[in-house]
Protein backbone atom coordinates (compact mmCIF):
# COMPACT_ATOMS: atom_id res chain seq x y z
CA UNK A 1 0.00 0.00 0.00
CA UNK A 2 1.58 3.62 -0.91
CA UNK A 3 2.55 6.17 1.85
CA UNK A 4 -0.68 8.36 2.50
CA UNK A 5 1.37 11.77 2.01
CA UNK A 6 -1.92 13.52 3.16
CA UNK A 7 -1.81 12.05 6.49
CA UNK A 8 1.97 11.93 6.72
CA UNK A 9 3.88 14.08 9.63
CA UNK A 10 7.49 14.88 9.37
CA UNK A 11 9.27 12.31 11.61
CA UNK A 12 11.74 13.93 14.52
CA UNK A 13 13.50 12.73 17.63
CA UNK A 14 11.42 14.25 20.41
CA UNK A 15 13.62 13.33 22.89
CA UNK A 16 17.24 12.27 22.91
CA UNK A 17 15.86 8.87 22.21
CA UNK A 18 12.39 8.71 21.14
CA UNK A 19 11.23 9.78 17.93
CA UNK A 20 8.04 10.14 16.53
CA UNK A 21 7.51 7.97 13.21
CA UNK A 22 3.91 7.28 13.49
CA UNK A 23 1.41 9.80 11.04
CA UNK A 24 -1.74 12.18 11.58
CA UNK A 25 -4.39 8.91 12.56
CA UNK A 26 -1.95 6.90 15.12
CA UNK A 27 1.18 7.34 16.91
CA UNK A 28 3.84 4.98 16.35
CA UNK A 29 7.29 5.53 18.41
CA UNK A 30 10.63 4.34 17.98
CA UNK A 31 12.58 4.28 21.50
CA UNK A 32 16.38 3.71 21.07
CA UNK A 33 18.21 1.27 22.84
CA UNK A 34 21.45 -0.46 22.78
CA UNK A 35 20.30 -3.53 21.80
CA UNK A 36 18.02 -1.94 18.35
CA UNK A 37 15.17 -0.08 18.13
CA UNK A 38 12.17 -0.63 20.14
CA UNK A 39 9.01 0.03 18.44
CA UNK A 40 6.14 1.37 20.43
CA UNK A 41 2.68 0.28 18.59
CA UNK A 42 2.86 -0.36 14.95
CA UNK A 43 0.00 2.00 13.46
CA UNK A 44 -3.38 0.81 10.91
CA UNK A 45 -2.15 -1.92 8.35
CA UNK A 46 -1.07 -0.16 5.25
CA UNK A 47 1.33 2.43 7.15
CA UNK A 48 4.42 0.06 7.42
CA UNK A 49 6.07 2.16 4.21
CA UNK A 50 5.52 5.42 5.71
CA UNK A 51 7.11 3.99 9.64
CA UNK A 52 9.92 2.66 7.27
CA UNK A 53 10.40 5.62 5.74
CA UNK A 54 10.21 7.89 8.46
CA UNK A 55 13.09 5.91 10.62
CA UNK A 56 15.09 6.11 7.62
CA UNK A 57 14.44 9.89 7.43
CA UNK A 58 16.32 10.17 11.00
CA UNK A 59 18.84 7.71 10.31
CA UNK A 60 17.69 4.80 11.41
CA UNK A 61 16.71 1.38 9.90
CA UNK A 62 13.21 -1.07 10.40
CA UNK A 63 15.71 -3.58 10.10
CA UNK A 64 17.26 -2.80 13.34
CA UNK A 65 13.54 -2.96 15.13
CA UNK A 66 13.99 -5.50 17.84
CA UNK A 67 10.87 -5.57 19.90
CA UNK A 68 7.40 -4.25 19.43
CA UNK A 69 5.17 -3.26 22.92
CA UNK A 70 1.55 -2.70 22.30
CA UNK A 71 0.06 0.09 23.86
CA UNK A 72 -3.78 -1.70 23.59
CA UNK A 73 -5.42 -4.17 21.10
CA UNK A 74 -6.76 -2.39 18.83
CA UNK A 75 -6.13 -2.31 14.60
CA UNK A 76 -4.46 1.06 14.85
CA UNK A 77 -1.71 -0.28 17.01
CA UNK A 78 -0.77 -3.48 16.06
CA UNK A 79 -1.68 -3.42 11.99
CA UNK A 80 1.83 -4.23 10.86
CA UNK A 81 3.18 -6.15 13.81
CA UNK A 82 3.07 -9.36 12.18
CA UNK A 83 4.76 -7.95 8.99
CA UNK A 84 7.66 -6.51 10.72
CA UNK A 85 8.28 -9.54 13.05
CA UNK A 86 8.26 -11.23 9.55
CA UNK A 87 10.79 -9.21 8.56
CA UNK A 88 13.07 -8.80 11.73
CA UNK A 89 12.46 -11.11 14.07
CA UNK A 90 11.48 -8.43 16.73
CA UNK A 91 9.64 -9.68 20.09
CA UNK A 92 6.17 -8.50 20.39
CA UNK A 93 4.65 -7.82 24.09
CA UNK A 94 1.51 -6.75 24.94
CA UNK A 95 -0.52 -6.31 28.00
CA UNK A 96 -1.92 -10.05 29.84
CA UNK A 97 -5.73 -8.53 29.15
CA UNK A 98 -5.03 -8.12 25.24
CA UNK A 99 -3.37 -10.57 24.51
CA UNK A 100 -6.20 -12.76 23.30
CA UNK A 101 -7.25 -10.38 20.96
CA UNK A 102 -3.88 -9.70 18.60
CA UNK A 103 -4.23 -13.68 18.41
CA UNK A 104 -7.80 -13.58 17.07
CA UNK A 105 -9.20 -15.04 19.98
CA UNK A 106 -11.73 -12.29 21.00
CA UNK A 107 -12.87 -10.23 18.13
CA UNK A 108 -12.70 -6.75 20.00
CA UNK A 109 -9.72 -4.67 17.20
CA UNK A 110 -12.32 -2.68 16.42
CA UNK A 111 -11.67 -3.58 12.88
CA UNK A 112 -15.32 -3.94 12.47
CA UNK A 113 -16.28 -1.43 14.10
CA UNK A 114 -13.75 1.16 11.17
CA UNK A 115 -15.10 -0.84 8.46
CA UNK A 116 -11.36 -2.32 7.93
CA UNK A 117 -10.97 -6.21 7.48
CA UNK A 118 -9.76 -8.11 10.67
CA UNK A 119 -5.53 -6.92 10.96
CA UNK A 120 -3.40 -9.45 10.52
CA UNK A 121 -2.58 -11.67 13.96
CA UNK A 122 -0.09 -12.56 16.12
CA UNK A 123 1.06 -14.32 19.20
CA UNK A 124 2.85 -12.18 21.81
CA UNK A 125 6.28 -13.29 22.72
CA UNK A 126 5.61 -11.97 25.90
CA UNK A 127 2.72 -10.61 28.17
CA UNK A 128 2.71 -7.76 30.83
CA UNK A 129 1.11 -6.60 34.10
CA UNK A 130 0.67 -4.37 36.73
CA UNK A 131 3.96 -2.20 37.56
CA UNK A 132 6.26 -4.54 35.31
CA UNK A 133 9.78 -3.21 34.67
CA UNK A 134 10.37 -4.35 30.41
CA UNK A 135 14.12 -3.83 30.15
CA UNK A 136 15.50 -3.93 26.20
CA UNK A 137 19.26 -3.51 26.31
CA UNK A 138 20.13 -0.08 28.35
CA UNK A 139 16.26 1.09 28.09
CA UNK A 140 13.78 0.40 31.20
CA UNK A 141 9.94 0.96 30.63
CA UNK A 142 7.49 0.30 33.21
CA UNK A 143 4.51 0.12 32.80
CA UNK A 144 0.73 0.40 34.38
CA UNK A 145 -2.48 -1.14 34.01
CA UNK A 146 -4.86 1.73 33.20
CA UNK A 147 -7.88 -0.35 31.43
CA UNK A 148 -10.81 1.34 29.98
CA UNK A 149 -10.26 2.13 26.38
CA UNK A 150 -10.06 -2.00 26.31
CA UNK A 151 -9.73 -4.20 29.70
CA UNK A 152 -5.63 -4.63 28.91
CA UNK A 153 -4.69 -0.97 27.76
CA UNK A 154 -1.39 0.06 29.70
CA UNK A 155 0.42 4.03 30.25
CA UNK A 156 4.17 3.97 30.01
CA UNK A 157 7.13 5.32 31.08
CA UNK A 158 10.09 5.56 29.82
CA UNK A 159 13.24 7.19 31.16
CA UNK A 160 14.56 9.43 28.28
CA UNK A 161 16.82 12.21 27.82
CA UNK A 162 16.65 15.69 26.74
CA UNK A 163 19.88 17.75 25.66
CA UNK A 164 21.66 14.80 27.51
CA UNK A 165 19.38 15.83 30.63
CA UNK A 166 17.53 13.02 32.29
CA UNK A 167 13.82 13.29 31.82
CA UNK A 168 10.45 10.92 32.10
CA UNK A 169 8.55 10.64 29.09
CA UNK A 170 4.94 8.86 29.38
CA UNK A 171 2.31 7.79 27.36
CA UNK A 172 -1.72 6.71 28.81
CA UNK A 173 -2.11 4.33 25.86
CA UNK A 174 -5.87 4.66 25.63
CA UNK A 175 -8.21 7.46 26.42
CA UNK A 176 -10.99 7.11 23.49
CA UNK A 177 -14.28 6.91 24.57
CA UNK A 178 -15.95 5.52 21.66
CA UNK A 179 -14.93 1.69 23.18
CA UNK A 180 -16.55 3.00 26.62
CA UNK A 181 -20.06 3.61 25.59
CA UNK A 182 -22.63 1.99 26.79
CA UNK A 183 -24.09 1.00 23.44
CA UNK A 184 -20.75 -0.14 22.85
CA UNK A 185 -19.88 -2.42 25.98
CA UNK A 186 -23.38 -3.85 26.34
CA UNK A 187 -23.60 -4.88 22.74
CA UNK A 188 -20.52 -6.61 23.08
CA UNK A 189 -20.61 -7.95 26.46
CA UNK A 190 -18.12 -5.95 28.52
CA UNK A 191 -19.00 -4.60 31.75
CA UNK A 192 -20.05 -1.12 31.97
CA UNK A 193 -17.35 -0.89 34.99
CA UNK A 194 -14.92 0.07 32.67
CA UNK A 195 -15.47 3.17 32.52
CA UNK A 196 -14.70 3.02 36.87
CA UNK A 197 -11.59 1.09 36.24
CA UNK A 198 -10.84 4.32 33.26
CA UNK A 199 -11.42 6.88 36.14
CA UNK A 200 -9.35 5.16 38.79
CA UNK A 201 -6.32 4.72 36.49
CA UNK A 202 -6.52 8.31 35.56
CA UNK A 203 -6.26 9.01 38.88
CA UNK A 204 -3.62 6.93 39.87
CA UNK A 205 -1.55 8.34 36.79
CA UNK A 206 -1.85 11.85 37.68
CA UNK A 207 0.66 12.06 40.39
CA UNK A 208 3.14 10.84 38.78
CA UNK A 209 6.22 12.78 37.73
CA UNK A 210 6.20 14.00 33.82
CA UNK A 211 8.34 15.80 31.77
CA UNK A 212 7.64 15.00 28.28
CA UNK A 213 3.85 13.79 27.43
CA UNK A 214 3.75 11.38 24.22
CA UNK A 215 0.65 11.00 22.61
CA UNK A 216 -1.22 7.73 21.70
CA UNK A 217 -2.38 9.64 18.80
CA UNK A 218 -0.77 12.74 17.65
CA UNK A 219 -3.58 15.07 18.43
CA UNK A 220 -3.91 13.92 22.09
CA UNK A 221 -0.42 15.98 22.76
CA UNK A 222 -0.86 18.35 20.12
CA UNK A 223 2.37 16.67 18.33
CA UNK A 224 2.06 18.84 15.08
CA UNK A 225 2.01 21.85 16.93
CA UNK A 226 4.71 21.44 19.19
CA UNK A 227 6.90 20.02 16.39
CA UNK A 228 6.39 23.29 14.36
CA UNK A 229 7.82 25.05 17.19
CA UNK A 230 11.10 22.54 17.40
CA UNK A 231 14.17 24.41 17.43
CA UNK A 232 13.15 28.20 18.07
CA UNK A 233 14.83 27.43 21.71
CA UNK A 234 13.68 24.98 23.97
CA UNK A 235 11.93 21.34 23.40
CA UNK A 236 8.30 21.83 23.28
CA UNK A 237 7.52 18.39 24.41
CA UNK A 238 8.94 19.33 27.53
CA UNK A 239 6.24 20.80 29.91
CA UNK A 240 5.89 19.23 33.70
CA UNK A 241 2.03 20.42 33.80
CA UNK A 242 0.97 18.85 30.50
CA UNK A 243 0.35 15.28 32.10
CA UNK A 244 -2.00 15.83 35.12
CA UNK A 245 -3.57 18.90 32.60
CA UNK A 246 -4.37 15.90 29.99
CA UNK A 247 -5.22 13.10 32.74
CA UNK A 248 -7.90 15.90 33.68
CA UNK A 249 -9.45 16.65 30.62
CA UNK A 250 -9.39 12.58 30.01
CA UNK A 251 -11.58 12.56 33.23
CA UNK A 252 -14.14 15.91 32.26
CA UNK A 253 -14.72 13.69 29.02
CA UNK A 254 -15.54 11.13 30.63
CA UNK A 255 -18.26 12.65 33.00
CA UNK A 256 -19.70 14.67 29.87
CA UNK A 257 -20.32 11.09 28.12
CA UNK A 258 -21.73 9.88 31.05
CA UNK A 259 -24.26 13.19 31.29
CA UNK A 260 -25.09 12.48 28.28
CA UNK A 261 -26.12 9.13 28.57
CA UNK A 262 -27.98 10.04 31.50
CA UNK A 263 -29.73 12.54 29.80
CA UNK A 264 -30.55 10.49 26.87
CA UNK A 265 -32.42 7.68 28.98
ZN1 LIG B 1 -7.99 1.98 20.68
Amino acid sequence: MPVDRDNAIRPAMLTDDIAFVGDRSVSVHAILSNEGIVLLDTGFPGMLEGIGESLKALGLSLADVTAVIHTHGHIDHFGNTAAIVRLTGARTCIGREDADIVTGERDLSWAKELGLPPAETFTPAAVFSDGDVLTFGDRRIRVVHAPGHTEGTYAFFIETKVGGIPATAAMHGGVGLNSMTRAFLCSRGLPLSLRDDFRRGLRKLAPEKVDVVLGNHPQQNDTEGKLSRMGNGGNPFVDPTEWKRFLRACEEGLDRMLAEEEKSE
